[in-house]
């Protein structure tokens, strides 16, 4: 309190008790405003003064502020402005004069923050000769200034320069502060506030302006969206502040009052004590719709991600499937050569899961050796799309050798580099089995063929062999036939000279014959007439066999022909008691054919049936077929019959079924072997139908016309 002494001890006497008062208030005033106001108030009660004003240097810039002022009206205070660099002002220039000076009229173009136009203009330093802060003036009409005034000056002097000396101090470093705390603010792209505890704004920063502070030049829309930015912001700080004691977090969305579009914010706020100033809340805002929006679509990718991972996963597991299903072996190898997927058949012959026997084990690895040499041949040849080869395996439960065809394909990347080769190995063994048998089977073939061509050739042989016995056969058979005619011939002369002479002997030409000579003769006669029979009936057959015998057509009614037939054999049919009927069918034309053949095999076979039927009847039947234009004679008897074995031996030559010396027919076994050859010649045949016992039926077919041979 020693600086306080000096003013106190000069005040004494004058009005101390007022001067005490005010120095008091002073010293423990911190401002020049306010000391300045208490200071014209002061000189207004204590002094002769209706009209004083103060004036200080403004430490940042050149004016001079008007800080105090008393009787002046508000219009002279609105107006004033004053430059310390208007050098030519009576006021500027009074702050550079040592000592008060009087202004006795100041000009009109110059200004003073007083009605007056004359007062005293006392320069405030702290000292004589001191710099001065500002200005005192005291309108008077003298040019002597009381002495309460002066006191006043000096005392305020000393107080004006003691604050703006701090002032400055203060000002200039907090202004420093100040500004770089702005550019600090400023340089952060958050929006930042300073508010109260309402939320009226304070400090903002310029993000924080664009937001809620609209420009005087701003639209209607821009107005309205800072407004609303505002309110919304109050409502969530007064939201937050409730029971806030540090730092509270919440998300504010705002309008962007440019664009119209939803901004959304976190909401930083703290509160800050400040003693002067009281509570206030410091609030950062910082714009996380980006943020929400690459959240969100985080999330849609992780979900993409997620739904792509199950698609995969599910591809992986339908494509295990397949190939699973598959019987050969599938492998899929790396670039390096190393399997990366095989199928449960490839498992078998590359891996023998669960099995520990060495045999077993070396030779999945001598079959992983084999694979991998094949596959590093595709990668050599990486140009190519798919590769095929044999590789020897082996299966590694038996050892068995298992060769198989392997196919390669590769799968390139979208570079177009080679990723995996797939490779599928088909089982070999049964198709080299196939192969060898189908070698086997050419070779038998082979064989065969020599073997056909040998036996053909042998046939040919043979067949030649047998022409050529055929050729002599015919040979033979013709000089028989011709012998045999030769000798019919020869021994039918003498024959007809026995018959003729027994003839005349038995016709007593010779002299009567007693009966045993007669029974001899008749004897001669029969067996001399069956000798020429057969004889004829050899002629005949040989003259058939040479074709000789020549045929004479003629057109004849087969009803004749069976009246001459019978009454030929008139004496045979009386002596053998039996019914012979001849049936004619309806529709039986006449026949043009060798008339002489077909009677003489009428003869042959009615002769036969009366011959071989002990009693019962005959019947001779004929009947014409249209359709074949073919004439049927059937010769049917009730007689002894031909068993089934024996139909096709009678007509053999010289076949007689009863062959015993003691057999009761006669015959020469050659008359049904003449009929069917004469059958022949004649185009048509002999059929027989027979059963033991009962009967048989002889049937001739003839075409109706005689064909030409
Ligand atoms: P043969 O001159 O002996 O009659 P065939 O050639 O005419 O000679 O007959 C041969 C044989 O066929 C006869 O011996 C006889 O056994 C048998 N045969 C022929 N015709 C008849 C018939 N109608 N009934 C039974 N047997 C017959």
């Amino acid at each position: 309190m020693s600086r306080a002494a000096a003013p106190l001890a000069q005040v004494q006497g004058v009005d101390s008790d007022a001067k005490l008062a005010f120095v008091e208030f002073l010293l423990t005033s911190i401002d020049v405003q306010e000391s300045s106001r208490r200071a014209v108030d002061w000189l207004v009660a204590h002094a002769p003064v209706t009209e004083a004003a103060v004036l200080v240097a403004e430490p940042l810039t050149s004016e001079m502020l008007l800080v105090a002022e008393h009787g002046v009206t508000s219009g002279a205070i609105m107006d004033f402005s004053l430059s310390r660099e208007d050098s030519a002002h009576p006021l500027i220039q009074a702050l550079h004069t040592p000592a008060p000076s009087f202004v006795d009229a100041l000009p009109l173009h110059h200004r003073a923050p007083l009605e007056s136009r004359s007062f005293h203009v006392i320069p405030l330093r702290a000292e004589a000769g001191e710099h001065a802060h500002g200005l005192l003036l005291v309108a008077g009409l003298a040019p002597a200034l009381d002495a309460e005034t002066l006191w006043l000056s000096r005392t305020l002097g000393k107080q004006v320069s003691r604050l703006m000396g701090r002032q400055l101090l203060a000002e200039t470093r907090f202004g420093q502060e100040r500004m770089l705390l702005y550019s600090i603010i400023n340089a952060v792209t958050d929006p930042i506030l300073l508010t109260d505890t309402e939320g009226k704004l304070i400090i903002a920063n310029s993000h924080a302006e664009k937001l809620f502070a609209a420009p005087e030049e701003a639209s209607e829309g821009w107005r309205r969206a800072a407004a609303l930015n505002n309110m919304l912001f109050s409502a969530a700080l007064s939201t937050s502040a409730v029971g806030m004691s540090e730092m509270s977090r919440r998300e504010l969305l705002l309008v962007d009052p440019l664009e119209g579009s939803d901004l959304l914010f976190e909401l930083l706020s703290s509160r800050a004590k400040d003693e002067r100033q009281g509570t206030y809340v410091v609030s950062i805002l910082r714009n996380v719709t980006d943020l929400a929006r690459a959240k969100e679509e985080i999330e849609e990718s992780y979900r993409t991600l997620r739904v792509a991972q199950a698609e995969v996963r599910d591809e992986r597991h339908r494509l295990d499937l397949i190939i699973d299903s598959v019987a050969d072996p599938i492998l899929v190898t790396d670039q390096e050569g190393d399997i990366v997927l095989m199928n449960t058949p490839a498992e078998r012959l590359f891996n023998a899961p669960g099995i520990d026997d060495e045999g077993t084990l070396r030779r999945v690895r001598a079959n992983g050796a084999n694979l991998t040499s094949f596959v590093s041949n595709v990668l050599t040849r990486s140009g190519e799309q798919r590769y095929r080869g044999e590789i020897q395996l082996g299966d590694p439960m038996t050892g068995r050798p298992l060769p198989v065809e392997a196919v390669a394909g590769t799968i390139l990347s979208e570079q177009g580099e080679l990723m995996w080769v797939v490779t599928i190995l088909h089982d070999l063994t049964e198709a080299i089995e196939k192969a060898r048998l189908y070698e086997q089977l050419k070779q038998a073939s082979v064989e065969l063929e020599r073997k056909v061509q040998e036996a053909t050739a042998e046939l040919a042989d043979q067949n030649e062999l047998l022409r050529r016995q055929h050729i002599a056969l015919e040979q033979a058979s013709a000089l028989k036939s011709q012998f045999l005619a030769n000798m019919s011939h020869e021994f039918r002369t003498p024959l007809n000279a026995i018959l003729g002479y027994t003839h005349m002997l038995l016709n007593n030409v010779t002299g009567p014959v007693s009966d045993p000579q007669r029974k001899s003769l008749t004897r001669i006669d029969s067996n001399s007439r069956h000798l020429l029979a057969l004889i004829n009936d050899i002629l005949d057959i040989t003259r058939i066999e040479a074709g000789r015998m020549p045929l004479n057509a003629t057109s004849f009614g087969i009803g004749e022909l069976f009246d001459e037939v019978q009454a030929e054999l008139e004496p045979i049919i009386k002596r053998s008691n039996l019914a012979l009927t001849t049936k004619m069918r309806a529709g039986v034309p006449t026949v043009r054919a060798d008339r002489q053949k077909v009677k003489q095999i009428m003869l042959n076979l009615l002769s036969n049936a009366l011959k071989f039927t002990p009693a019962g009847s005959v019947t001779m039947t004929a009947s014409y077929d249209s359709k074949q234009k073919e004439i049927a004679i059937a010769v049917k008897d009730t007689g002894v019959g031909i068993p089934v074995e024996d139909q096709v031996k009678v007509f053999e030559d010289f076949r007689q079924l009863d062959s015993s010396p003691a057999r009761g027919y006669g015959g020469t076994g050659l008359g049904l072997s003449i009929c069917r050859r004469l059958a022949h010649i004649l185009g048509g045949s002999i059929e027989l139908e027979s059963t033991a016992g009962k009967g048989s039926t002889f049937t001739l077919r003839l075409p109706a016309k005689a064909r030409k041979r």
